[in-house]
């Protein structure tokens, strides 16, 4: 019913709202960074958007920023508001993949997982107690030929996955981005094998490879006139601020209401006052300065994978090998002295620590057990000194593990 109290003339006895006349906060000043100006702005909260920021919202969020998102899918990725889809906001985009999850899913359910994929997510489905089916993936994302295998082979006395779970830009860990003939075939099979695609892409803006980037799953389902597939998760945390606490999903009706209902039982709502500050802020810019702003945060990260991968040369060139990510902040290399599904995580807990240099060993992105001797390593906060430091020190780990 709350819906209905933003009818005109209505007064409302209907609502357990605090009166927000007693809370201490009465403005909120902040400055923030203007892309198209590249300096400091000062800004302030209206009276109306404190009152919105402090106050409960509704649970899928603050209408106002769901609008901006309908926006922003359409200036992203082509898809159109009273098409069939909505938006959600959550607590970030974990908060939604498990509420997603949570309403789909049941004990026991096989859930298709690219291999090596977002530890996060793997936890997730392990607490909702899925089965995790591993698909396995290269430099082009997650390969169509295992997908199909796996499909094709399916046991006939077992229900089929429900569920696709995919990082397509700047996978965590791998930092593979899918190419397009790769994400053409997952959405073939998707309708061949009828499974949902979770499409979590919080590292989209984080793209900083050739143009012509190949688009989401959620335009190419649109741009293939089939619709209904795809829930699409977005995360303001690469790109305004990780504490915020602010990512929002976009798909079919009926799957985000489920989601919102999980929502109502558990924390009724992300939080009011960093949807309002988000939504200041990107609606000061516009979706012009909003992509002005994403463009100087993935050329940032680019620089920074550039240094990185300077530095793998100078100290790993022959220990290790690696791709090049073309999005997000990760590189997944593989020491070359172990064999391809070695653990890497002894060396790195007791050698990488002694010489004073941490990374995460691979094997915590299987979600069945599988060892591997990758290691994901972040360039994301590093100074190019560190980043030296750090892959000096992971020579002489590996040089010394050669002694021995
Ligand atoms: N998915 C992936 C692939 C991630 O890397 C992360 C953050 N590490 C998340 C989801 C969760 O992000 P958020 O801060 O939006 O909850």
């Amino acid at each position: 019913m709350f819906p209905l109290e933003n009818r005109p003339g209505l007064i409302s006895l209907l609502a357990g709202k605090p009166n927000a006349e007693t809370f201490p906060i009465t403005s909120l000043q902040f400055t923030m960074r203007d892309p198209a100006a590249g300096e400091d702005v000062k800004m302030e909260l209206t009276p109306d958007e404190l009152q919105h920021g402090l106050q409960y919202t509704p649970t899928n969020g603050l209408p106002e920023l769901r609008e901006w998102v309908f926006g922003l899918q359409e200036f992203q990725h082509n898809r159109y508001k009273g098409e069939g889809w909505t938006v959600s906001v959550g607590a970030g985009s974990q908060d939604l993949i498990f509420k997603a999850a949570s309403a789909l899913l049941n004990p026991g359910d096989a859930v298709l997982v690219e291999a090596p994929a977002y530890a996060g997510t793997i936890a997730i489905l392990g607490l909702v107690g899925c089965e995790h089916i591993e698909v396995e993936t290269d430099t082009h994302g997650i390969q169509s030929s295992s997908l199909r295998s796996i499909l094709e082979n399916w046991p006939k006395s077992k229900s089929k996955p429900k569920v696709l779970y995919t990082v397509p830009y700047g996978c965590n860990p791998a930092g593979t981005t899918a190419t397009l003939d790769r994400r053409l075939e997952v959405l073939k099979l998707s309708r061949e094998h009828d499974f949902l695609i979770f499409e979590d892409d919080p590292y989209y803006n984080l793209y900083f490879g050739p143009p012509n980037r190949p688009p989401s799953y959620f335009a190419l389902e649109r741009s293939q006139s089939e619709v209904g597939r795809v829930v699409r998760f977005d995360s303001f945390s690469k790109i305004l601020s990780s504490g915020i606490r602010v990512g929002f999903a976009s798909g079919p009706e009926s799957i985000l209401q489920a989601m919102d209902q999980h929502s109502t039982v558990t924390n009724l709502q992300p939080s009011s006052l960093g949807q309002a500050l988000a939504l200041k802020v990107v609606k000061a810019w516009g979706y012009e300065g909003f992509a002005s702003h994403t463009a100087n945060v993935a050329a940032f990260y680019r620089a920074k994978r550039d240094v990185f991968e300077a530095a793998m040369q100078r100290h790993l060139a022959g220990l290790a090998e690696w791709a090049t990510p073309e999005a997000g902040m990760f590189f997944w290399y593989v020491f070359k002295l172990l064999g391809g599904d070695d653990d890497s995580a002894s060396l790195i807990r007791t050698k990488a620590l002694e010489h004073g240099v941490l990374a995460l060993p691979g094997t915590v992105f299987y979600p069945n057990g599988r060892t591997t001797a990758f290691v994901r390593a972040s360039f994301s906060t590093l100074s190019p000194e560190q980043v030296d430091e750090a892959l000096r020190r992971l020579r002489e780990v590996i040089l010394d593990e050669r002694k021995t």
